[in-house]
Protein backbone atom coordinates (compact mmCIF):
# COMPACT_ATOMS: atom_id res chain seq x y z
CA UNK A 1 0.00 0.00 0.00
CA UNK A 2 0.91 3.24 -0.60
CA UNK A 3 0.14 6.14 1.70
CA UNK A 4 -0.61 9.78 1.36
CA UNK A 5 -0.23 11.60 4.54
CA UNK A 6 -0.65 15.31 4.95
CA UNK A 7 -1.20 17.82 7.45
CA UNK A 8 -2.05 21.66 7.88
CA UNK A 9 -4.13 22.43 4.57
CA UNK A 10 -5.06 25.76 6.77
CA UNK A 11 -7.62 26.05 3.92
CA UNK A 12 -4.75 26.78 1.00
CA UNK A 13 -6.87 25.54 -1.69
CA UNK A 14 -4.26 25.80 -4.35
CA UNK A 15 -1.67 23.66 -2.24
CA UNK A 16 -4.02 21.12 -1.47
CA UNK A 17 -4.92 19.93 -4.84
CA UNK A 18 -1.41 19.84 -5.95
CA UNK A 19 -0.61 17.91 -3.21
CA UNK A 20 -3.72 15.31 -4.37
CA UNK A 21 -2.79 15.39 -7.79
CA UNK A 22 0.38 14.79 -7.24
CA UNK A 23 -0.16 11.90 -4.61
CA UNK A 24 -2.45 10.55 -7.59
CA UNK A 25 0.48 10.50 -10.16
CA UNK A 26 2.32 8.98 -7.79
CA UNK A 27 -0.31 6.08 -7.41
CA UNK A 28 -1.36 6.48 -3.77
CA UNK A 29 -3.20 4.11 -3.02
CA UNK A 30 -4.88 5.43 0.58
CA UNK A 31 -4.85 9.08 1.89
CA UNK A 32 -4.40 10.19 5.63
CA UNK A 33 -5.24 13.78 7.01
CA UNK A 34 -3.52 15.03 10.17
CA UNK A 35 -5.56 18.06 11.05
CA UNK A 36 -5.72 21.56 10.97
CA UNK A 37 -7.74 21.42 7.59
CA UNK A 38 -8.66 25.02 8.11
CA UNK A 39 -7.18 28.28 9.45
CA UNK A 40 -4.87 31.31 8.40
CA UNK A 41 -5.99 30.75 4.20
CA UNK A 42 -8.65 31.86 2.12
CA UNK A 43 -11.29 28.69 0.90
CA UNK A 44 -11.68 26.58 4.57
CA UNK A 45 -15.05 25.54 2.97
CA UNK A 46 -13.94 24.21 -0.11
CA UNK A 47 -10.74 22.38 1.75
CA UNK A 48 -13.29 20.94 4.42
CA UNK A 49 -15.76 19.75 1.51
CA UNK A 50 -12.30 18.34 -0.24
CA UNK A 51 -11.34 16.18 2.64
CA UNK A 52 -14.85 15.16 3.67
CA UNK A 53 -15.44 13.58 0.44
CA UNK A 54 -11.85 11.77 0.16
CA UNK A 55 -13.42 10.01 3.60
CA UNK A 56 -10.09 9.14 4.77
CA UNK A 57 -8.85 8.89 8.47
CA UNK A 58 -8.18 12.20 9.62
CA UNK A 59 -7.26 13.69 13.59
CA UNK A 60 -7.99 17.07 14.87
CA UNK A 61 -5.99 20.07 14.77
CA UNK A 62 -5.89 23.24 17.38
CA UNK A 63 -7.66 25.43 14.20
CA UNK A 64 -10.15 22.91 13.15
CA UNK A 65 -11.21 22.64 17.06
CA UNK A 66 -11.35 26.48 17.48
CA UNK A 67 -13.23 27.04 14.25
CA UNK A 68 -16.21 25.05 15.89
CA UNK A 69 -16.25 26.90 19.06
CA UNK A 70 -18.89 29.71 19.10
CA UNK A 71 -16.25 32.38 19.98
CA UNK A 72 -12.78 32.87 20.96
CA UNK A 73 -11.08 31.06 23.70
CA UNK A 74 -7.89 33.45 23.44
CA UNK A 75 -5.67 30.80 22.98
CA UNK A 76 -4.35 31.89 19.76
CA UNK A 77 -1.80 34.96 18.66
CA UNK A 78 -3.38 37.87 17.13
CA UNK A 79 -2.47 37.21 13.57
CA UNK A 80 -4.57 33.49 14.30
CA UNK A 81 -7.20 34.68 16.20
CA UNK A 82 -7.86 37.21 13.30
CA UNK A 83 -7.88 34.46 10.66
CA UNK A 84 -10.01 32.15 12.73
CA UNK A 85 -12.53 34.91 13.33
CA UNK A 86 -12.84 34.69 9.52
CA UNK A 87 -12.98 31.14 9.21
CA UNK A 88 -15.76 30.67 11.51
CA UNK A 89 -17.88 33.05 9.63
CA UNK A 90 -16.96 31.06 6.62
CA UNK A 91 -17.92 27.84 7.37
CA UNK A 92 -21.08 25.99 7.38
CA UNK A 93 -22.85 24.37 10.62
CA UNK A 94 -22.47 21.05 8.19
CA UNK A 95 -18.47 21.75 8.28
CA UNK A 96 -17.81 22.75 11.40
CA UNK A 97 -19.65 19.60 12.98
CA UNK A 98 -18.17 17.17 10.38
CA UNK A 99 -14.53 18.85 12.06
CA UNK A 100 -15.94 18.69 15.40
CA UNK A 101 -16.11 15.14 15.23
CA UNK A 102 -12.31 14.39 14.20
CA UNK A 103 -10.89 12.47 16.84
CA UNK A 104 -7.53 13.27 18.67
CA UNK A 105 -5.42 10.36 17.83
CA UNK A 106 -6.27 7.44 15.63
CA UNK A 107 -4.45 4.27 14.50
CA UNK A 108 -4.76 3.45 11.30
CA UNK A 109 -3.47 -0.39 9.96
CA UNK A 110 0.07 -0.46 12.15
CA UNK A 111 0.59 2.90 12.76
CA UNK A 112 -0.86 5.99 14.62
CA UNK A 113 -2.07 9.30 13.43
CA UNK A 114 -2.02 12.83 15.87
CA UNK A 115 -1.70 16.11 15.10
CA UNK A 116 0.40 17.76 17.73
CA UNK A 117 1.54 15.18 20.62
CA UNK A 118 0.69 11.52 21.79
CA UNK A 119 1.39 12.90 25.58
CA UNK A 120 -1.02 15.40 25.77
CA UNK A 121 -2.91 15.53 22.37
CA UNK A 122 -5.28 17.88 23.63
CA UNK A 123 -3.20 20.85 24.50
CA UNK A 124 -1.44 21.32 21.59
CA UNK A 125 2.42 21.46 22.56
CA UNK A 126 4.94 21.31 19.94
CA UNK A 127 7.54 18.77 18.89
CA UNK A 128 10.73 20.76 17.60
CA UNK A 129 13.06 19.18 19.77
CA UNK A 130 14.52 15.93 20.58
CA UNK A 131 13.20 16.41 24.63
CA UNK A 132 9.49 16.89 23.41
CA UNK A 133 9.83 13.81 21.05
CA UNK A 134 10.82 11.82 23.90
CA UNK A 135 7.75 12.68 26.08
CA UNK A 136 5.69 11.61 23.01
CA UNK A 137 7.56 8.74 22.15
CA UNK A 138 6.31 7.31 25.93
CA UNK A 139 2.99 7.33 24.38
CA UNK A 140 3.75 5.73 21.06
CA UNK A 141 2.92 1.76 20.91
CA UNK A 142 3.34 1.70 16.97
CA UNK A 143 6.59 1.77 14.97
CA UNK A 144 5.67 4.92 12.94
CA UNK A 145 3.12 8.01 13.90
CA UNK A 146 2.92 10.75 12.10
CA UNK A 147 2.18 13.99 13.24
CA UNK A 148 1.96 17.85 12.57
CA UNK A 149 1.47 21.02 13.77
CA UNK A 150 4.96 22.73 13.83
CA UNK A 151 4.81 23.50 9.79
CA UNK A 152 8.12 21.95 10.19
CA UNK A 153 8.96 18.64 7.96
CA UNK A 154 11.32 16.02 9.20
CA UNK A 155 11.68 13.19 11.81
CA UNK A 156 12.81 12.08 15.24
CA UNK A 157 13.84 8.18 15.50
CA UNK A 158 13.96 6.51 18.95
CA UNK A 159 16.91 4.16 18.91
CA UNK A 160 19.59 3.77 22.25
CA UNK A 161 18.79 7.48 22.16
CA UNK A 162 16.46 9.81 19.92
CA UNK A 163 17.84 11.74 17.18
CA UNK A 164 16.61 13.81 14.81
CA UNK A 165 16.88 12.91 10.77
CA UNK A 166 15.40 14.40 7.44
CA UNK A 167 12.71 12.27 5.21
CA UNK A 168 13.84 12.33 1.82
CA UNK A 169 13.94 8.88 1.81
CA UNK A 170 13.14 7.31 5.38
CA UNK A 171 13.81 3.73 5.88
CA UNK A 172 11.70 2.35 8.79
CA UNK A 173 13.97 -0.48 10.72
CA UNK A 174 12.26 -2.88 13.33
CA UNK A 175 13.35 -2.26 17.01
CA UNK A 176 13.35 1.38 16.23
CA UNK A 177 10.51 4.25 16.84
CA UNK A 178 9.64 6.91 14.19
CA UNK A 179 7.73 10.19 15.18
CA UNK A 180 7.11 11.52 11.80
CA UNK A 181 6.35 14.98 10.39
CA UNK A 182 4.90 15.29 7.16
CA UNK A 183 5.29 19.47 6.86
CA UNK A 184 2.59 21.46 5.86
CA UNK A 185 0.76 21.46 2.98
CA UNK A 186 -1.44 25.10 3.15
CA UNK A 187 1.70 27.48 5.32
CA UNK A 188 5.34 25.66 5.33
CA UNK A 189 7.62 27.52 7.91
CA UNK A 190 10.73 25.52 7.18
CA UNK A 191 12.18 28.27 4.48
CA UNK A 192 10.72 26.05 1.68
CA UNK A 193 7.25 27.57 0.06
CA UNK A 194 6.55 24.59 -1.33
CA UNK A 195 3.41 22.43 -0.16
CA UNK A 196 4.72 19.64 2.01
CA UNK A 197 3.86 15.94 2.44
CA UNK A 198 4.86 12.23 2.60
CA UNK A 199 4.04 9.05 0.89
CA UNK A 200 4.40 6.32 3.06
CA UNK A 201 5.61 2.88 0.99
CA UNK A 202 4.47 0.21 3.24
CA UNK A 203 5.19 -2.52 1.09
CA UNK A 204 9.33 -1.25 1.15
CA UNK A 205 9.34 0.12 4.47
CA UNK A 206 9.91 3.78 3.38
CA UNK A 207 8.68 7.34 3.97
CA UNK A 208 9.72 9.70 0.96
CA UNK A 209 9.20 13.36 1.60
CA UNK A 210 7.35 15.42 -1.03
CA UNK A 211 7.73 18.76 -1.87
CA UNK A 212 5.61 20.70 -4.49
CA UNK A 213 5.20 23.70 -6.26
CA UNK A 214 1.27 25.30 -6.40
CA UNK A 215 0.14 28.14 -8.13
CA UNK A 216 0.86 30.22 -4.73
CA UNK A 217 0.14 33.97 -6.64
CA UNK A 218 -3.45 32.40 -6.71
CA UNK A 219 -3.90 31.65 -2.69
CA UNK A 220 -2.35 35.17 -2.23
CA UNK A 221 -4.73 36.85 -3.94
CA UNK A 222 -7.46 35.02 -2.86
CA UNK A 223 -6.29 36.06 0.82
CA UNK A 224 -5.67 39.59 -0.18
CA UNK A 225 -9.54 39.28 -1.63
CA UNK A 226 -10.93 38.05 1.35
CA UNK A 227 -10.04 41.27 3.61
CA UNK A 228 -7.89 38.70 5.72
CA UNK A 229 -4.24 40.01 7.21
CA UNK A 230 -1.69 40.46 4.11
CA UNK A 231 1.12 39.39 6.05
CA UNK A 232 -0.73 35.75 5.50
CA UNK A 233 -0.01 36.27 1.98
CA UNK A 234 3.28 37.23 2.06
CA UNK A 235 4.76 34.78 4.77
CA UNK A 236 3.59 31.68 2.12
CA UNK A 237 6.77 33.32 -0.50
CA UNK A 238 8.69 32.69 2.90
CA UNK A 239 8.07 29.42 3.42
CA UNK A 240 7.73 31.03 7.53
ZN1 LIG B 1 -1.26 24.10 11.69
Amino acid sequence: MRFAVFSDLHANLEATEAVLADARQKECTHYICLGDVVGYNANPHECVDLVRKMNCPIVKGNHDEQACLAESSRDFNDLAERAIDWTRANLTADDKQWLSEARMTRQVRDFTIVHATLDTPGEWGYVFNNLDAVASFTYQHTTVCFFGHTHVAGAFVRDDGVKRVRTEQLMIEPGKKYFINTGSVGQPRDGDPRAAYCIYHTDRSVVEQRRIRYDLPKAQRKIVAAGLPRLLAERLELGR
